[in-house]
């Protein structure tokens, strides 16, 4: 095997002095690298590593020094694929007083249960440095990335880094050293998503690291990083995400995870921040298309408990959402994927996607892993999203049911007494001018004994018609009584309310009232401006007066006082 010129087969020297003699596993894109420092009768082994690579990994660490050269054995902390090899190794090393295991403290609580017989050298007893020979070994302490205890070595006189995980990666492809390439950085990033717990607690690692500067890294997995590629690296580190959402029991395909992982956080950033389902369903479509572009249609249907009254289907759909609310649930026939969608209380609906051709293997995978991580979340989103509109709907009739009056469709009396109340207050903050008209329908008994009751309703609410369209949206008009109205008009003086009230009364004077019949109808109404200290009976009592003096005075007239 072969990597750009250099034999695998043998130890290959990556700075002076120091020999990667790993073996490369074939078909394992989960590399564990081993290195020696050859150093006289004081060399270091780094992460001997395990029972699968050790035969080969003995013969080479022979090819570059003798076995009882070996004086350290750094274990960056106790995995398997760092120390599985020692029982045997140790075993079969030439004796020696002297040797030791160089290890953290946390570490260290964990690998005694070896009972080796290599005492330890604990890093952060001996003031995080070793001396071997004129060599000096500088430790940086990396905690929790990943095991608490872990450590990196520092070689100060060549400046190699042997960072443990740090900047590990998993590759299909075998990279002696790290390339340049979009694969290179895709499996940095996957192997630093998987074992770092933190961006938090990687960047403290990545600090340390910084501040020895080194020109060439030596990680135990992926790829070794020569000096030009370390500043690209340490960067796409520093802004990664780690540690969040990437666990699938199941699949362990790179392509598919890496995939998901970026769905996934844009999801879930959508999630918190989308102000609507809508939105939500709009993103998520969009970043699935990101990946696989033929995906051209979600569909989402849902029912909750609380929403008797029917299934909400939303679609998005050449970035257009649309919705409907039905009967029952849409067919899944034309659907290309589908997912149900749960809750605790049990289904709700499914989402469906529709593709402009067939879905490959992969793409399959990579939508079956997406959905098994985002079909709770996106379920809640759903029945929140149902229950919200279907509380809302239903609050809506509530108030209206309340506030307004069934025949007309205006406010109620007590709805305006409301309003008034409201607006009375307000005058308190900041005064500014108010009129209040009363209408009465002139001879409405007789309109009602001639025509009969029905015609009667008919002309009330072709007069609350014209009203509410005369007068501006902020004006409360309400029915105060059988065959009474109330205008409430802020902003408006007793002269323009006056002259706005006058334009009504020549309007209905002049309309034909209930399509054929055509009746005529006239209306009197009292006029009144408040003024400060009056109460809401006071002055509705002087808009009734003006009304009354109205009346008696010929009806279908004005008077404001
Ligand atoms: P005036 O010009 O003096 O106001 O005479 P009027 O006949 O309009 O006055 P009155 O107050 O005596 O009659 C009001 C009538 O309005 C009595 C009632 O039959 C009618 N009315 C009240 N509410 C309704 C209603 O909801 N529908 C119908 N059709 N008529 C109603
Ligand atoms: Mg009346
Ligand atoms: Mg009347």
């Amino acid at each position: 095997m072969a990597a750009k010129g250099l034999d695998l087969t043998k130890p290959i020297e990556i700075a002076e002095d120091i020999f990667w003699v790993g073996y490369v596993v074939p078909n394992d894109p989960f590399q564990c690298h081993v290195y020696l420092i050859r150093n006289g009768d004081e060399s270091i082994l780094i992460d001997p590593g395990s029972m699968i690579t050790f035969p080969i990994v003995l013969e080479k660490i022979c090819e570059v020094t003798k076995l009882r050269n070996i004086k350290y054995i750094i274990m960056h902390h106790q995995d398997p694929d760092i120390v599985g090899c020692y029982n045997t190794l140790e075993s079969i090393m030439p004796k020696r007083d002297d040797r030791r295991v160089v290890t953290h403290w946390r570490a260290y609580m964990l690998l005694k249960h070896y009972q080796w017989k290599t005492p330890f050298y604990l890093v952060d007893k001996e003031g995080w440095k070793l001396k071997a020979g004129d060599r000096e070994l500088e430790f940086i302490f990396t905690p929790y990335a990943h095991f608490p205890g872990a450590f990196c070595t520092f070689d100060k006189k060549t400046k190699t880094l042997f960072s443990s995980d740090i900047m590990g990666a998993i590759s299909d492809k075998f990279m002696f050293y790290a390339e340049d390439t979009e694969e290179y950085y895709e499996g940095l990033k996957l192997f630093h998503k998987h074992y770092m717990p933190s961006s938090v607690i990687l960047n403290f690692a990545l600090r340390q690291i910084k501040e020895k500067d080194p020109v060439l890294i030596a990680p135990q997995h992926g790829s070794i990083i020569k000096k030009d590629m370390i500043p690209k690296v340490m960067k796409i580190l520093s802004d990664l995400e780690c540690g969040l959402y990437l666990l699938d029991e199941k699949e362990t395909d790179l392509f598919i995870l890496g995939k998901t992982d970026k769905v996934l956080k844009q999801f879930f950033e959508d999630a918190i921040l989308s102000s609507s389902f809508d939105k939500l369903l709009v993103n998520l479509l969009n970043h699935i298309k990101e990946e696989v572009p033929h995906v051209k249609e979600i569909l989402v249907a849902g029912r909750t408990p609380v929403c008797k009254d029917g299934v909400a289907v939303i679609w998005v759909k050449d970035g257009k959402v649309l919705k409907e609310v039905g009967e029952e649930f849409p067919s899944k026939d034309e659907c290309d994927f589908s997912i149900d969608l749960e809750t605790n209380e049990g289904k709700i609906g499914f989402l469906c996607i529709k593709t402009e051709r067939e879905l490959s293997e992969k793409e399959r995978k990579f939508l079956e892993v997406l959905f098994k991580k985002i079909s709770v979340p996106l379920s809640i989103s759903l029945s929140r999203e149902l229950t919200y509109e279907f509380l809302e709907r239903e609050n809506k009739q509530l108030f209206e049911k309340a506030t307004k009056d069934p025949l007309t469709g205006l406010y109620n009396r007590r709805y305006l007494f409301e309003y008034l109340k409201a607006k009375l207050e307000e005058r308190k903050q900041f005064k500014f001018p108010l009129s209040l008209v009363m209408i009465d329908i002139d001879h409405f008994k007789k309109i009602n004994d001639t025509y009969g009751h029905l015609i009667g309703d008919c002309i009330l609410k072709e007069i609350a018609l014209i009203l509410r369209k005369s007068v501006r949206v902020s004006d409360c008009v309400a029915r105060y009584g059988g065959e009474e109205f109330v205008i409430v008009m802020p902003f408006a003086r007793l002269s323009g309310a006056c002259k706005k009230m006058e334009k009504i009364r020549k309007e209905i004077e002049n309309h034909s009232f209930c399509k054929d019949i055509g009746i005529k109808v006239t209306i009197s109404a009292g006029v009144t401006e408040y003024k400060d200290g009056m109460s809401i009976e006071e002055f509705i009592e002087r808009a009734d007066e003006n009304l009354y003096e109205a009346k008696r005075s010929g009806r279908n007239r004005v008077i404001c006082k």
